[in-house]
C-alpha cells in the first residue's frame, strides 16, 4: 500500500543522503551532491511517468556504489536484489581508466535491462540540463560540447525505453547542434 511505498522511497533518500553527505556537485555553487540522485528520481516520476518503486529507489541510489564506500551487498541487504541489480548495471568499474569507462558506457547501454535504461535516461537528462544551467568549475566550453557528443552516443543505446524522457533528451541534443 501507499505507506509501504513511501517508506521504501524515504529509506533510499535517507541512505543516499548519509552516503553522499560530504560530496558536492561540480558546479561553481558546489551544490550538495544528493540534489542529483533525488532530482533523477523526480524526473523519472514526474516526466517519465515511472512509478516502479525498485526503479525509483535505484535512481536515488544510483551513484552510491560508484562514488561512496557503499557496496552492492550492502544495497542488497537493505533494498533487495532487484535494486542491487539495477544499480550494478549503472555503476562504472572504478578499476578502469576514465576514457575506457566512457567507452564502455556506450557499449553497455544497449544491452542494459529496461529498468537500468530508465535510470540512465534520467541520469543523462539531469546532467545535461545541469551543464546547460552552468558550466562546471574548471571546464572549458569545448569540454561541455564533448560531453554532449558522448552522451548522445550513450543515448543511442537507450532508445525505445521511455518516449517522454527520450523526447526531452533529444531536444537538448538538437539545441546543442549534436543532431539536426
Ligand atoms: P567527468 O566524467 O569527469 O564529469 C562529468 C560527470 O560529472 C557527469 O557525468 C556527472 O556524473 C558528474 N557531475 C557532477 N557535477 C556535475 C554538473 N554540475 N554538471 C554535469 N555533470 C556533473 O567529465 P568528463 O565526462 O569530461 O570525463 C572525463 C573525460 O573528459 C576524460 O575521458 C577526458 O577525455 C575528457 N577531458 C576533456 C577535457 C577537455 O577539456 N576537453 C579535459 C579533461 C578531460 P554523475 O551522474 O556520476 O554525478
Ligand atoms: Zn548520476
Amino acid at each position: 500500500d501507499d505507506s509501504e511505498v513511501i517508506g521504501r522511497i524515504l529509506e533510499a533518500v535517507h541512505f543516499a543522503a548519509i552516503k553522499h553527505k560530504d560530496q558536492r556537485r561540480k558546479d561553481p555553487e558546489k551544490t550538495p551532491y544528493i540534489n542529483h540522485p533525488i532530482g533523477v528520481a523526480y524526473i523519472l516520476w514526474k516526466e517519465g511517468g515511472v512509478f516502479d518503486t525498485d526503479v525509483l529507489q535505484a535512481a536515488i541510489l544510483h551513484d552510491t556504489v560508484e562514488d561512496t564506500n557503499t557496496t552492492l551487498d550492502e544495497l542488497e541487504s537493505t533494498f533487495g536484489s532487484e535494486v542491487r541489480h539495477i544499480v550494478s548495471e549503472v555503476t562504472d568499474d572504478k578499476n578502469l581508466p576514465k576514457l575506457e569507462r566512457k567507452r564502455l558506457q556506450i557499449v553497455h547501454a544497449k544491452t542494459s535491462s529496461h529498468k537500468a535504461k530508465l535510470v540512465k535516461l534520467g541520469d543523462k537528462l539531469f546532467n545535461l540540463r545541469d551543464l546547460n544551467r552552468v558550466t562546471p568549475q574548471g571546464w572549458t566550453e569545448d569540454r561541455a560540447v564533448e560531453y554532449f557528443h558522448w552522451a548522445y552516443q550513450v543515448f543511442q543505446g537507450l532508445k525505445g525505453t521511455n518516449e517522454a524522457l527520450e523526447k526531452e533528451l533529444y531536444k537538448l541534443f538538437v539545441e546543442r547542434g549534436v543532431v539536426e
